[in-house]
């Protein structure tokens, strides 16, 4: 299960910022998580909250924040935003997508006492 192993590497981060702000806890972290990033909402919470125990984040709020991937259409040669890796253009319909990113995942904000 990837979710995990990011969950993981996000309590890294977390627990180094809750560190670097002398927190006692920490109580919601905000997620940016890219359309195409093959992430699983369920499997992320519960990698999430697993990861969170006996951390200074434990028991704290997740919020999720999905971001459409962007990308160029050929065709229009205008900028869409896409939210599938098959996704058509949402102008012309075509298939002509370059799409760029949208995998990410990371973390936008956090809550500490
Ligand atoms: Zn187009």
């Amino acid at each position: 299960m990837h979710e995990m192993s990011l969950c993981l590497n996000m309590m890294d981060l977390i627990e180094e910022h809750a560190h670097k702000h002398h927190a006692r806890r920490v109580t919601a972290v905000w997620l940016e998580v890219g359309a195409l990033s093959c992430v699983e909402e369920h499997a992320l919470r519960f990698g999430f909250e697993v990861a969170c125990r006996s951390t200074v984040a434990e028991g704290c709020r997740l919020w999720l924040d999905y971001k459409l991937a962007p990308a160029w259409c050929w065709d229009c040669c205008v900028s869409v935003e896409v939210d599938r890796h098959d996704a058509a253009c949402p102008q012309c319909g075509g298939h002509a997508l370059k799409i760029d990113g949208g995998d990410s995942l990371r973390i936008t904000q956090m809550e500490v006492e």
